[in-house]
């Protein structure tokens, strides 16, 4: 068999993006086994991480690499950078990635193909179709396979490594789309030799079935993504001294988006809402903006999906939190609810699942029970 993504003969270069301290360890097992798998054909490699993650950067957009040369000197010769620009593979081990990261040394959203040459491939680990995925995928400026290995996102590497297999199916997938580089045996060899489990090995063959594959030609995927791309200074026109321009009150930064840190995102019932206050307080990025009606919405921009808003929102299924590929904008939508009450309903129920009809849902709360919705500082009721 043949590669089936187009590589340079001397070597490869894949890049695995995943979620920053999450899935750390899940990236750096990844690309360790490439290079130990390619080792047992004679070639060399290298693994390497980019920066080391620290639990300010949960959630945001990493890499880690493994580079595989057919010598030394070839792996001397294409390690001369500190990150690869252009890469053979990319693999997303979170599909909510594929709606563009924001690099390191780099200002604004990346496509996820962005470093990956024509006739490369972008794996995804993702339970949806590769339709499914390619429609939140930026639109392709050059051809590329897109290959789904099936399953969630593991969020298997924080302090201590849940082995849900996930590095087990992608080295499998890896070794479909680039058996030149990663061939099966050797990675259910290697498997074998270091777990003594069966099971793991099959997990890699599985990763080899399953893993579904689909040609991406030039124009297809989404336009709709935000374009954010900044002009930065050169050394003429910057100025002295590190300066940090202070924001109004109520103002935003412009230049710093945190959405792409987001895998779900809080969708709200404003007709269950008891204008309690807690998400407003307790949500650790200021995202929420109180209406006329002393309701709270989300603005999505500066909102990084921690969840904390919906944990403590004392109304059942007020805030649900909700796949991040179901959504098309970072729109904010209380505006919708106040000029359409029953569109905005649809779409709450559409895309969280949940009903919005206050007698399904906020009768019988015990935790609505307990709120005061007259302690809320912020409305005519409010007793402050
Ligand atoms: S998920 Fe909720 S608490 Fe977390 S950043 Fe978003 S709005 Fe704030
Ligand atoms: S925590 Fe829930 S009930 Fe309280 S203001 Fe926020 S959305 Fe409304």
């Amino acid at each position: 068999m043949g590669t089936v993504v187009k590589t340079d003969p001397t070597g490869i270069t894949i890049e695995i993006v995943y979620r920053g301290i999450f899935q750390k360890t899940l990236a750096q097992r990844i690309c360790r086994s490439i290079v130990l798998a390619a080792r047992k054909r004679g070639y060399t490699g290298t693994a390497f991480g980019r920066y080391g993650d620290s639990p300010e950067r949960n959630g945001v957009p990493a890499k880690y690499f493994a580079v595989v040369a057919i010598n030394d000197l070839e792996l001397e010769s294409s390690m001369a950078k500190y990150e690869p620009k252009v890469v053979d593979i990319a693999v997303a081990v979170d599909d909510t990635l594929v709606k563009g990261v924001e690099s390191w040394a780099w200002y604004g959203r990346q496509p996820i193909w962005k470093p990956v040459h024509e006739g490369g491939a972008v794996l995804v680990t993702s339970d949806k179709t590769p339709d499914q995925v390619l429609a939140q995928t930026d639109t392709a400026e050059r051809p590329y396979i897109l290959g789904i290995v099936p399953g969630l996102a593991s969020f298997a590497g924080l302090w201590v490594f849940k082995d849900d297999h996930t590095d087990y199916r992608v080295l499998g997938a890896l070794a479909k789309i680039a058996p030149d580089w990663v061939r099966i045996a050797d990675v259910k060899t290697l498997i074998q030799e270091q777990t003594n489990d069966g099971s793991a090995v099959a997990s890699a063959q599985d990763g080899y079935d399953r893993t579904q594959l689909r040609p991406v030609t030039v124009g297809e995927g989404t336009s709709g993504h935000e374009v954010l791309q900044f002009e930065k200074p050169g050394w003429t026109t910057m100025r002295p001294g590190v300066i940090v321009d202070a924001r109004k009150p109520g103002e935003r930064n412009p230049y710093y988006k945190k959405y792409g840190a987001r895998t779900l995102r809080p969708v709200v019932n404003f007709d269950t809402c008891i204008k309690c206050t807690m998400c407003w307080l307790d949500c650790p990025d200021e995202c929420f903006e109180v209406t006329p009606e002393g309701h709270y919405e989300v603005v999505y921009e500066a909102c990084i999906g921690c969840g904390i808003c919906a944990q403590v929102c004392p109304v059942k299924d007020c805030i649900v939190m909700v796949d991040e590929l179901k959504f098309e904008d970072n729109d904010d939508k209380w505006q919708l609810w106040k000029t359409d009450h029953d569109a905005y309903n649809r779409w709450f129920e559409q895309k969280s699942g949940v009903s919005a009809d206050p007698k399904t849902v906020a009768i019988g709360s015990r935790s609505a029970k307990n709120a005061a919705p007259g302690a809320n500082p912020t409305t005519a009721g409010g007793e402050d």
